[in-house]
């Protein structure tokens, strides 16, 4: 149960606040508890489209409980069915597994009531960590973004919005290269600083593969401003296993995949008719094993992996990582 209380919001106008159950630990706190013998990893999972995926999603959730991730993420979809699906799977990884899951919340087709019965229907089963998102366009990312018309323009409006529903923890998204509609690095890291200062705990990187990018972003959030810079700036990766996961990479964050990583991926395909699969995935896994070890070496306060609902590739780079890993037999 959650309960409602009358209160203040930081502009004074009256909310009815939403308490989530007590015993849901925060991702800054499962951090602090994961980081004493190694960097803490966490992975994020979306929405499956049908039973099929559904299934294929619940197997790698079995096999990323022995691993002891800091927290999973479940991304957050509009669409309809969806959208229905992703909200029931999230509170199930709350009342079903052993994991600590952050809920991804979107303002897309939202208006506030809306995006207030979905948050205390999280806090109603123990979920506290709550993602904020503005989400993109449904159907094109790149498409021109439509405020609901009950609902806000940008997340930091958002953050305050949850901030003030009770005690929620807060992650915001942050962009090593930018995101794709900021004007400058400049103004996107004052946006950046923005969502922390509203009330954000830590923010989670857009995929990327180029280190020198999420450093800088660290900087200049920590130039910009030292308080929020303090807080942990998580990196995402991906472990790339077929010449098709680049497409999707390059789709998830609007980027291209730099020219020697392309490189490495396309020699080890091979000229041949087909792409030489194998191969393909022992560059992505050794890529992205070299990735975590920089990140590492580099202070990151945790590593996130994308896992496109599969376990076998992110426990593979743990195995190189020399993390301790399930021995139970592994889904692709
Ligand atoms: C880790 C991660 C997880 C994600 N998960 C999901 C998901 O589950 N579902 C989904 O649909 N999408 C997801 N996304 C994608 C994300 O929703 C898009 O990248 C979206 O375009 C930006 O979201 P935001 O929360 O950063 O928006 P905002 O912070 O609101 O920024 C949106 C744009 O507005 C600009 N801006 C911000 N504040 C202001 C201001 N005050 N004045 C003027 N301009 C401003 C920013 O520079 C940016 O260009 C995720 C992204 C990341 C990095």
């Amino acid at each position: 149960m959650h309960f409602f209380s009358a209160d203040r919001t930081a502009t004074g106008a009256a909310v009815r606040s939403i308490r989530p159950a007590p015993c849901s630990r925060s991702v800054v706190e499962s951090l602090r508890a994961h980081a004493g013998t190694r960097v803490p990893f966490s992975v994020e999972f979306n929405p499956p489209r049908d039973a099929a995926g559904e299934a294929r999603l619940w197997r790698a959730v079995r096999q990323f409980e022995r691993m002891h991730p800091a927290f999973v993420s479940m991304t957050y979809g509009a669409g309809g069915s969806t959208k229905d699906r992703t909200a029931r799977i999230t509170r199930q990884l709350a009342q079903q597994t052993t994991l600590l899951p952050v809920a991804h919340l979107t303002a897309v087709g939202h208006g506030l009531a809306e995006l207030r019965a979905l948050v205390g229907s999280y806090a109603d089963c123990g979920i506290r960590n709550i993602l904020v998102l503005r989400g993109d366009p449904p159907g094109d990312p790149l498409g021109e973004w439509r405020k609901h018309p009950d609902g806000v323009t940008y997340a930091e409006e958002l953050v305050r919005i949850v901030r003030d529903l009770g005690d929620f923890n807060v992650g915001v998204a942050s962009f090593p290269e930018g995101h794709h509609r900021s004007p400058d690095l400049a103004t996107d890291t004052a946006f950046l600083a923005a969502k922390l200062r509203a009330g954000a705990d830590y923010s989670i990187t857009q995929m990327f593969f180029d280190i020198e990018h999420y450093l800088r972003l660290r900087d200049r959030v920590a130039a910009h401003d030292p308080i929020e810079g303090a807080k942990p700036i998580i990196p995402e990766l991906m472990p790339i296993t077929s010449l098709r996961t680049v497409q999707r990479a390059v789709e998830l964050s609007g980027r291209a995949v730099p020219a020697p990583v392309l490189d490495r991926l396309r020699k080890a395909a091979g000229d041949g008719p087909e792409e030489n699969r194998e191969a393909v995935r022992a560059a992505g896994i050794e890529i992205a094993t070299e990735m975590a070890q920089r990140l590492i070496a580099e202070g990151a306060p945790c590593l996130h992996f994308i896992t496109l609902n599969f376990a076998k590739a992110t426990s593979e780079v743990l195995t190189n990582l020399g993390y301790e890993v399930t021995a139970a037999p592994l889904s692709a």
